[in-house]
């Protein structure tokens, strides 16, 4: 049991507003992805846990997750401890990801950026050959971090034109979250402004790029080119 691309978020639904249909495309390529969630969803204005693990998995499914699981973390409570740096890194030696995906280390939800430093490390954690922690030692590859919540500049996006469709479908999904109702109408915007949002942020980013919609991401290595002749994105 392992996956290729293992994405890690503070809250379910988190994955689908940020990288899912990259994680969708990602699959169509033949690569195997999967979804950790830090929480279960407890303090949501909107629903129940219950309500938010059966839209989890039936986003999941729409999004062709072969893995997805949630831990124990209290909502609300996203904090860099030792014991939840362990939690996350029991799952990376389980999964054994060559690429992670983490929320952008800024934010305005403490569990958002609480949960980009304590999945940075955990992965650290989870290479170590002398830890006390079940599991063979494993240390992802790659590290990138989804910038949808956060105003700052990507350093690269995937192409989503082919997969909107189906993001559009997953965060539907969450029925208790997105349906018009009347608890947290300050908070959620009317389902009908929700597709106008989604459709201006990826139509936004793959403008930067010259494609219809794209996913944005930042990455804190430099890139590497082989060919100049194959660099994508016309400069003129
Ligand atoms: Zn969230």
């Amino acid at each position: 049991m392992s996956v290729d691309i293992l994405a890690i978020a503070a809250h379910r639904d988190d994955v689908e507003q940020t990288c899912g249909e990259t994680l969708l495309k990602m699959s169509s390529l033949g690569h195997s992805t999967g979804i950790l969630d830090l929480t279960k969803g407890e303090l949501g204005t909107r629903g129940t846990a219950e309500d938010r693990a059966r839209e989890a998995d039936a986003a999941a499914k729409i999004l062709k997750v072969s893995w997805r699981q949630a831990l124990d973390i209290p909502d609300g409570r996203v904090e860099n401890t030792w014991e939840n740096r362990l939690k996350v890194a029991r799952v990376i030696r389980e999964q054994k990801p060559r690429v992670v995906i983490l929320p952008y280390w800024k934010g305005r939800h403490p569990d958002h950026y609480t949960c980009s430093t304590l999945g940075y490390e955990a992965c650290f954690l989870a290479g170590l050959a002398k830890l006390d922690l079940e599991g063979k030692p494993h240390r992802p590859f790659k590290i990138v971090y989804a910038t949808l919540y956060y105003d700052i500049r990507p350093t690269f996006v995937v192409d989503i034109t082919e997969q909107f469709e189906g993001r559009m479908q997953s965060l539907l999904a969450y029925k208790s979250q997105f349906t018009d109702q009347d608890a947290g109408r300050a908070d959620f915007p009317p389902q009908a402004e929700i597709r106008e949002r989604v459709v201006a942020m990826a139509s936004y980013y793959g403008m930067l790029v010259g494609v219809r919609y794209a996913e944005p991401f930042l990455q804190k290595e430099v890139g590497l080119v082989e060919d100049l002749m194959s660099i994508p994105v016309k400069s003129i």
